[in-house]
């Protein structure tokens, strides 16, 4: 059996029960912690990794509708006659949604994570997950024989074998799902409020229905003010500490980070590679890149002005993709360089005989736009392009794409900005700071594994370069989009794994959202920035202009000071530092960005002083 990446939300009924406690929402939008329980629900199921979620809604249906600009994995139908309809009918209409094995839940239910990992570790199809006395007051109690469902009913009376409560999620295969709706057409007319519950009932004596009873699972429906309470009371902190300590539990060894990139992932992104073998020309694998594709530029919010060609090959490629594609062969790029990234760029364009400007700025300062102003007016007329870093990460510093971006448009320059090292961890907007080409990969704030480079083109920008003269065949992105367009593959291999492991990163990303995400980062570094300065450490760059992604820390004199054995010491610890790159003065790097914490930067601080003092290094 394949793995489930599809939950089906039954999400229509009106709640009328619960009105005094939140007005005239839909159930799903009941708060007892910072966001809806439907959005809980959506979260546990990102961490299980489901990347499909289809809710069908009917009664105040906006309000799902909504979730659609935040989570782009969810999709919404309407229940148009919710009042009079079961939910085998809302979970009917989904039909033209859903192709593939999916999990069955309701909208209203507050659930452990265990319930997931329950149905999702159960090697049978077609499991429905049962708990054990909960005393709501209406129960669904299940009947059962040997390993299968027999029947449902809130009447006690109507079950001969009781096997359990139902919880309300359910692992639903396509088959099964197929014979339940040639079923229930069959019911409709007669039974106005026909339940999926009536329906798996209905087809348990002709279908094999098993059931996988957690005794003591934590979870509740809340249909009324008495299931409210209980729920505040004792349901949900109990939820929460439960799934804190699934968390905890150490499943990967976990080492801290603090190189900028490949960056510290979760579990859930790790294990997302661990899938089965598929031809990556089949259609389910097309339909994996192009909803990465879109995504990835809603991470900048190009939705309509941009699209994402993706390769296979770490950060550098993109740029060597983006360099080689766009400069057309009579025109000249200006190439800023205040750090080693800049340089990289110099460096492609020299290999390719690119015409060039170079910008270079001492490593460690920030570019002078007065300066820069002047040099683009002395050669307006060969120049088409700048390029320049976003977080130049070989000091930490961050460019200002806004000011560059507004000198660029004066003289009607596009631009290309390797965001490499800041996408996903800083807010960018494409087109509010009108970036034509903006390059970044997998492997650092977007939280995925290493082996795949992107870049964002400005559409319009991007079909100009289609009769460009090639510099390049593998790295041609005009051939790479018109192939994906046409075909909706990739143009050569991909890597297929972290394909599925970006998919996961990246809905992991909305999960915590654009703001959430960079907020992390900020107390991260805020925490970081005040511990190296209390050790008494000075910075490469001024503060004003750092980035609060990566942080160059100026190298003590003290001649006890050893970078490397600084380094083994912290990386026997779990943690792994960086040294300096080419600054004007001799510096090491701690930067700030993967699935890391305020504890683990706290917890480095006291390694790092417990390092100094054992070996008698004064810092300044
Ligand atoms: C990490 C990084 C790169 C790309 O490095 P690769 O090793 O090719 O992935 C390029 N530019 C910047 C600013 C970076 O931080």
């Amino acid at each position: 059996m394949s793995r489930i990446r599809c939950a089906v939300i039954l999400a229509a009924g009106i709640g009328s029960r619960l009105r005094t406690i939140h007005n005239d929402k839909p159930k799903g939008f009941l708060r007892l912690g910072d966001k809806p329980i439907i959005e809980e629900s959506i979260a546990r199921l990102v961490y299980a990794g489901i990347n499909k979620i289809i809710i069908v809604n009917g009664y105040q249906n906006h309000y799902y509708d909504e979730l659609k600009n935040k989570y782009p994995f969810v999709q919404t139908i309407k229940n148009e006659v919710y009042e009079t309809t079961g939910s085998m009918y809302s979970l009917w209409i989904a039909k033209n949604l859903i192709h593939e094995d999916f999990l069955l839940l309701e909208s209203d239910l507050l659930y452990e994570y265990n319930a997931l990992q329950t149905l999702l570790n159960d090697e049978r199809e077609n499991v429905i997950l049962l708990s054990g006395i909960t005393n709501a007051g209406d129960e669904v109690y299940v009947g059962v024989e040997e390993n299968q469902i027999v029947n449902m009913s809130k009447q006690i009376d109507d079950i001969k074998n009781y096997g359990g409560e139902l919880v309300g999620i359910s692992k639903i295969s396509f088959d099964l799902y197929m014979k339940m709706n040639d079923f229930a057409v069959t019911q409709f007319d007669e039974k106005k409020n026909y339940h999926y519950e009536d329906c798996l009932t209905d087809l348990a004596a002709s279908c094999k229905i098993n059931f996988n009873l957690v005794e003591d699972l934590a979870w509740i429906e809340i249909d009324d003010e008495q299931h409210h309470k209980r729920a505040v009371e004792v349901i949900y902190p109990l939820i929460n500490k439960r799934d804190k300590e699934i968390q905890l539990l150490k499943r990967v060894d976990r080492n801290v980070l603090l190189n900028p990139g490949p960056a510290t992932t979760t579990d859930t992104v790790k294990y997302a590679m661990v899938v089965e073998d598929i031809c990556p020309r089949e259609i389910e694998f097309g339909e994996l890149v192009e909803n990465i594709r879109q995504d990835l530029v809603k991470v900048v919010h190009g939705e309509g002005t941009h699209e994402a060609i993706l390769f296979a090959s770490s950060g550098t490629g993109g740029i060597e993709a983006c360099l080689t594609s766009v400069i057309p062969d009579n025109k000249t790029v200006l190439i800023i360089n205040n750090g080693a990234y800049g340089k990289r760029m110099q460096q492609i364009c020299d290999g390719f005989g690119i015409p060039q400007v170079k910008f270079d700025v001492t490593y460690g300062d920030a570019i002078d736009l007065i300066k820069l102003e002047e040099e683009i007016l002395r050669h307006k007329e060969e120049l088409s392009h700048i390029a320049f870093i976003h977080h130049e990460t070989t000091v930490g510093i961050l460019n200002p794409i806004d000011k560059i971006s507004a000198i660029a448009q004066k003289y009607n320059l596009e631009i290309i900005v390797d965001a490499m090292s800041s996408y996903a961890g800083i807010p960018i907007d494409v087109k509010k700071d009108n970036i034509h080409f903006l390059i970044s990969s997998a492997n650092k704030c977007i939280q995925g594994m290493a082996g795949l480079s992107f870049v964002i083109c400005n559409s319009e920008s991007l079909i100009k370069t289609a009769n460009y003269k090639r510099r390049n065949f593998y790295f041609n992105l005009f051939d790479n989009y018109t192939f994906f367009t046409k075909n909706k593959q990739m143009q050569f291999t991909p890597p297929v794994q972290i394909f599925y492991a970006l998919r996961q990163a990246i809905n992991e990303y909305f999960i915590e959202t654009e703001q959430g995400r960079a907020k992390r980062y900020e107390e991260m570094y805020d925490v970081l920035y005040k511990g190296m300065k209390d050790l008494g450490f000075k910075f490469l760059v001024e503060k004003e202009h750092h980035a609060k992604l990566l942080t160059a820390i100026v190298e003590p004199e003290d001649p006890n000071y050893n970078f490397n054995n600084m380094h083994d010491y912290l990386f026997e610890k779990g943690f792994t530092i960086y040294p300096g790159k080419g600054a004007k003065v001799n510096t090491f790097r701690i930067s700030n960005i993967g699935q890391i914490y305020v504890d683990d930067i706290r917890n480095f601080l006291n390694e790092l002083k417990e390092y100094l003092q054992k070996n008698k290094i004064t810092v300044n």
